[in-house]
């Protein structure tokens, strides 16, 4: 039988990430990945009746600074298409033209370096744009907002106006954590307006990859290849048994393997349906394993919509745009990001996240009033023709980092000698995105070699004025 190290169970942006740091410090890794493709969520896959390969976008962040040193390791800096320019749309109608606003980076140094198109932004009213400042002006000190208060109650207290929920909080919180304020902590949505808007210039910077995801992440399987790990694709894995000399066997339909450690990194579902099965060696065990299941119980997932569109024609010279006070949030010009032919005609993605609502409606439903949206943004699209449309739903695009959940978020280490877990529902500060996968996966590999945070790459380093303000511990 086939003995390993360290077996890293899941190809997502978490075990990638965990086995290209371990292969990189010279142990013996294999990944074990069930589908055919790596990337896990952050996936493409040719779409049978659309002909075309399809995803549902992703973004990265300047403030993601795991996920892009991942990145540059496996050579997919060019990959990624870096915008300053933030271009926020509220609908015409009613002989109303579309008005448009844009948030942009300027030259000066943080927390400064957004106020000049902040303060010409003709989607808020002074009133709105003051309260902002007060609103973020209390995060300055860094991210100590507690994971007891919830978005919406943070709002109450700092004073927001409607319009200011409405054209900027809103749709910061649904895009970063895909879900509502009433069901997120003010713990990761301080995190997320702080490192964005305040600490780091760089920090708000938007990436999008200019590829499908899982050509993207394939470079990703690439590198640990290249630092000497073995990745074997359909390799799910369906049980596992600690042996009583504390090795560990797992078994992947007809092959079994043995590892001295294990790393899991899975949604947390697929996590708990493993650990449920998994045969242990003592009583003392399987209270450890009880006591982790019962605090992953309190998760829960939320919901993700793309509709993906292909026009004859483009329509706008837009790349991306947030969409305001309609159901679409966001609009994505792939075939432009992508750099494709105009004979192909223009590929739109509109996105609708913490889609609780709409995911069980039909396509119809869905779709329909979508189209009448954008065109309320985009009356020019009347002169084009819809070639072919499809619409991808996630039931369980990410996990919500609901009020209270963060004592109930896992360490790498899990107690039991030689399992750790992985997956951007494990702790890491970070809510369900990619960043927090991969700094999941870089944690899980420092606790197997011993030292949790040897291979987590430094947040930004505040900047400016925010290096006075700031009692980050990056500042030191
Ligand atoms: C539609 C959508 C849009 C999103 N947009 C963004 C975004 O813009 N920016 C962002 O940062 N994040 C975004 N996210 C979230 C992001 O995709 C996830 O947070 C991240 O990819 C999670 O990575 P992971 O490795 O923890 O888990 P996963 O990606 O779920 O990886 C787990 C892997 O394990 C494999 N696996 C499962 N069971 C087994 C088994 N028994 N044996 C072997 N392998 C197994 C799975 O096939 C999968 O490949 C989005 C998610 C979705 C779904």
């Amino acid at each position: 039988m086939t003995e390993v190290d360290v077996v890293v169970v899941g190809g997502g942006v978490a075990g990638l990430s965990a086995a290209a740091a371990l292969a990189g410090s010279g142990r013996e890794v294999m990944l074990l990945e069930r589908r055919a493709h790596v990337g896990g969520r952050a996936y493409s896959y040719m779409h049978p009746a659309l002909e075309e390969v399809v995803d549902s976008q992703h973004v990265l962040l300047g403030c993601c600074t795991n996920l892009i040193e991942f990145c540059n390791q496996a050579g997919l800096a060019g990959k990624v298409r870096w915008y300053d320019r933030q271009t926020f749309l509220e609908p015409g109608g009613n002989g109303r033209a579309t008005r448009a606003s844009s948030i942009e980076r300027s030259r000066l140094p943080a927390p400064l370096h957004y106020t000049g198109s902040f303060l010409r932004a003709a989607m808020l009213g002074t009133v709105d744009k003051l309260t902002i400042a007060r609103g973020l002006s209390g995060l300055a000190r860094g991210n100590h907002e507690s994971d007891r208060e919830d978005v919406r109650q943070w709002y109450r207290r700092t004073g927001q106006t409607e319009r200011a929920i409405r054209h900027f909080w809103e749709p910061i919180v649904l895009a970063t954590l895909n879900d509502s304020a009433e069901n997120c902590s003010m713990k990761y949505a301080g995190k997320v307006f702080y490192e964005l808007f305040l600490k780091a210039s760089a920090g708000g910077r938007l990436g999008i990859p200019t590829v499908p995801l899982s050509e993207f992440y394939a470079s990703g399987a690439a590198l640990v290849e290249r630092l000497g790990g073995r990745v074997s694709m359909r390799a799910g894995v369906e049980q596992i048994a600690q042996q009583p000399d504390g090795r560990w066997l797992l078994r992947t339909g007809e092959t079994e393997l043995m590892a001295r450690n294990i790393v899991l990194a899975l949604p947390f579902e697929q996590s708990a349906r493993l650990l449920t099965g998994m045969q242990l060696q003592s009583p003392a065990e399987d209270a450890v394993r009880e006591h982790l299941l019962s605090r992953m119980q309190r998760f829960v997932h939320s919901p993700f919509i793309s509709i993906l569109l292909w026009y004859d024609r483009p329509f706008t010279d837009l790349d991306h745009a947030w969409l305001l006070d309609t159901t679409i949030q966001w609009f994505f010009h792939k075939s432009k990001i992508r750099g494709y032919a105009p004979e192909r005609g223009s590929y739109v993605e509109l996105v609708i996240a913490g889609s609780r609502h709409e995911l069980p409606l039909p396509r119809s439903e869905i779709l329909g009033p979508a189209l009448a949206e954008l065109e309320r943004f985009f009356p020019e699209v009347r002169h084009a023709k819809l070639l072919k449309s499809g619409i991808l739903k996630e039931a369980r695009a990410t996990f919500s980092v609901t009020p209270g959940l963060e004592n109930d978020r896992p360490e790498q280490s899990t107690g039991l000698p030689g399992l750790f877990l992985a997956g951007d529902w494990t702790r890491t500060d970070w809510p369900s995105t990619m960043e927090g996968a991969a700094r999941s996966g870089r944690l899980a590999a420092g606790a197997v070699v011993g030292t949790p945070t040897r291979f987590l790459a430094p947040e930004l380093a505040p900047e400016g004025l925010m290096r006075l303000l700031s009692s980050d511990p990056a500042t030191a």
